[in-house]
Order: C-alpha cells, then sequence, then structure tokens
C-alpha cells in the first residue's frame, strides 16, 4: 500500500465490541488473565503494551519499512535509549551538527560510559578514519538542526556495514513521508513525533523504528518497557490521530518550504538560505538522491549580526517566535541563543519552520520584517 493509504489504515488495530471506526482510547492500565494464567487481549500492564500504543508502533513501523517501532514519552528519551542499549564504553561516531539536546546528552550524561567523536558526515573519508577497535555506532541525522546538512545514508550504510557497525538515523526533519533511511540500509530511524507527526504543536513523543528484530533492538524493547519512557493511552490517540493527514500536511510543508526558500535566496537582506531543495545547497545532488521532497525546514543568515537577526524574530507577527517545529503554524526562532553560550551556531542564523497558512500571508510577513 502507499503511504497516503498505511497512514489511515494500518493503526486501525483495536476493534471494539461497540463497533467503533475510530479505536477508543484505552486507559486501563491492567488486563484481564485467563484460568491458564495467558492474557487474551494480547496485553498484561500498561507500561509494557497497550492497545493504543500498538497501534501507533504498527503504523509506524509500516510508514518507515522496518520490522517494528518502539513508542517513547519523548524524542530525546527515544534516542537516549539507543545510546544506553550500546555496551559501556562503546565510541559512536556523531554528526558535529547535531540535535542539541543529543549532543547535551553524550556530553553530560554519558560521559565515562560512551566514548563520542563529533565529525563532518558529508565527508564519508572522515567518518572512515574516525573508526576504531570499540566504535560500535554510526548516529546520523540528515537533514541536521540547524544547519540542514544532508548526510548520504546509502554511503555511510556501506561505511557501517563493512566495519559492523550499527547505523541508527535521526530523520525528524524529514518525516517518514520523505525519507525512508531504512530502505537505504540504516538500521534503525529515530523520530521526534513532538514535530511533524504530532504536527500540531500539542504532544510530545519519540519513535525508533528498527530495519529486523535482533538483539540489540530486544535491548532497546527492554529499555523502554523496563525503563518506562512510555507515551500515555492519549498521547499515542493524538499521534495517531495527526498521523492519518501526515502525507497530506507534509506536501503543504514542502510546497511552502520550497517557495520560501525559493523566495528568500533571492533577497537582498539575505547572506545565505539552507534548504536541501534549492539546487545551490551543497548537497542538493544527495538529497535529490534520498528524499522524494524537502520538507518545511529551512535556515538563513541574516547579513549583519546577531541584533539583525533578532530583530526580525521580533517583528515578524504571523511567524510565533518559539522553538520547535513542524507544527501547522509557521514558528521562528534566532537558534543561537536557544542553543546557550557554548553553540557553534552562527549568531546571524534563523530557523524557520514553514507551516501550513498561505504562502502569500508567510512571505509578505518574512518581507515585511526584513525591511
Ligand atoms: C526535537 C528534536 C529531537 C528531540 O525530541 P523531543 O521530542 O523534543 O524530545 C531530536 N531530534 C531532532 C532533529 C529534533 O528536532
Amino acid at each position: 500500500m502507499k503511504t497516503e493509504t498505511i497512514a489511515i489504515h494500518a493503526g486501525n488495530l483495536t476493534h471494539s465490541t461497540t463497533g467503533d471506526v475510530t479505536p477508543p482510547i484505552s486507559l486501563s492500565t491492567t488486563f484481564f488473565r485467563d484460568e491458564n494464567g495467558g492474557y487474551p487481549g494480547g496485553h498484561m500492564y500498561s507500561r509494557v503494551s497497550n492497545p493504543n500504543r500498538s497501534a501507533l508502533e504498527k503504523v509506524m513501523a509500516d510508514l518507515e519499512k522496518g520490522e517494528e517501532c518502539c513508542a517513547f514519552s519523548s524524542g530525546n528519551t527515544a534516542g537516549m535509549s539507543v545510546f544506553q542499549a550500546l555496551p559501556p564504553g562503546s565510541h559512536i561516531i556523531a554528526p558535529d551538527d547535531m540535535y542539541w539536546g543529543f549532543k547535551k546528552q553524550l556530553l553530560s550524561i554519558f560521559t565515562g560510559i560512551l566514548e563520542i567523536d563529533f565529525v563532518d558526515q558529508t565527508q564519508l573519508q572522515t567518518i572512515e578514519n574516525h573508526i576504531k577497535s570499540n566504535t560500535a555506532m554510526i548516529w546520523m541525522e540528515t537533514p541536521s538542526n540547524p544547519l540542514l546538512k544532508v548526510t548520504d545514508i546509502a554511503a555511510i550504510a556501506a561505511i557501517a556495514k563493512k566495519n559492523q557497525l550499527i547505523l541508527a538515523c535521526d530523520s525528524t526533519f524529514a518525516s517518514p513521508c520523505f525519507q525512508n533511511p531504512i530502505l537505504h540500509g540504516a538500521d534503525i530511524v529515530m523520530h521526534s513525533s513532538t514535530k511533524y507527526i504530532g504536527g500540531h504543536s500539542d504532544v510530545l513523543g519519540g519513535i525508533l523504528v528498527t530495519a529486523v528484530k535482533n538483539e540489540f533492538w530486544d535491548k532497546i524493547r527492554n529499555i523502554q518497557q523496563i525503563g518506562g519512557a512510555v507515551p500515555s493511552p492519549f498521547d499515542c490517540y493524538l499521534l495517531l490521530r495527526s498521523i492519518k493527514t501526515l502525507p497530506y500536511r507534509m506536501r503543504g510543508h514542502a510546497e511552502n518550504g520550497m517557495a520560501l526558500a525559493q523566495y528568500l535566496a533571492d533577497h537582498p537582506k539575505i547572506e545565505a538560505v539552507f534548504y536541501p531543495g534549492l539546487p545551490s545547497h551543497p548537497q542538493h545532488e544527495i538529497a535529490k538522491k534520498q528524499m522524494s521532497a524537502f520538507g518545511g525546514m529551512l535556515s538563513i543568515l541574516v547579513k549583519g549580526d546577531a541584533g539583525n537577526a533578532r530583530r526580525v524574530v521580533n517583528t515578524v507577527k504571523l511567524f510565533a517566535q518559539a522553538t520547535s517545529l513542524g507544527g501547522v503554524e509557521s514558528l521562528i526562532e534566532h537558534r543561537a541563543s536557544v542553543e546557550g553560550p557554548d553553540t557553534k551556531t552562527p549568531q546571524n542564523l534563523i530557523r524557520v519552520s514553514v507551516g501550513l497558512e498561505h504562502i502569500d500571508d508567510l512571505i509578505a510577513d518574512l518581507s515585511a520584517a526584513l525591511g
């Protein structure tokens, strides 16, 4: 089945006796056992599994072309579960432009437990040069946050395979509609479902999908079930509801993203636009190879300094000045001030999450703010 059909039907697992077309929210934390001690409904205790989470995990595994999914209470706990599943002392090759929350986890929670190198993964030779005897995983993020760097999933998968490393890919910016890393050789795909998958800035969640069930995946499932950082049935219900319209929302985000990127690329007050759909993007050819469209995330460098960038985000009216991304409403932020004093993000960088408003209104708002 095609993406639009999977999005609407794959999560409809529960069929209540009342004949609901939309599966109900199953709030029970515990489930009946039969006379042999078994669980006829397939669930025992809602931290381990529950009907709404199973439905979410089914539709996400199908959308990402993987075998199984684990849903978490946030993107950060999804990623952290992957790091926790590695043997202590393992070395990870992480991207230099990495979601800052993960970078922070690796540099604080995992210091002394894991070894990490942050490298420019657009340079394949650099990745190979960093492989050591204790390297266990390559963690990639494409497109990356906030520079929208695109890295070649198939090429990095070949390096991982040759060296028997696990390849995990944070695919949040692409959404499962525009990029399926497993089809290019990744072992694990990660999403912050807080973003496009939820799509309405009202639910926090994280997703991992595995290409195949193996020993490493068993560890992750164990961390999910025993660690317990799981989404509530209501969170799962909201995500399932959102996923039904995800493919159509993504078309709108991509259409508006491309139009805004093209407009800004020619603007005299703009120094640079980072959007993988522009032919001027340094990895545009790789983006075309592994993505079916380029999403609604873009970053711009405003001519001038941090003051100029902050003036723009303070002047727009339609764009909400707020962090996060992937919702129906457009968001804008001065990224360096979110990431703090240690950040390497350029001071004149503005990150934009292009929403689903009419493109003419978005362009008019940004154009007035740029002056
Ligand atoms: C938001 C985000 C995360 C973290 O997800 P949360 O749901 O906020 O915990 C990870 N990676 C990327 C690319 C993100 O944008």
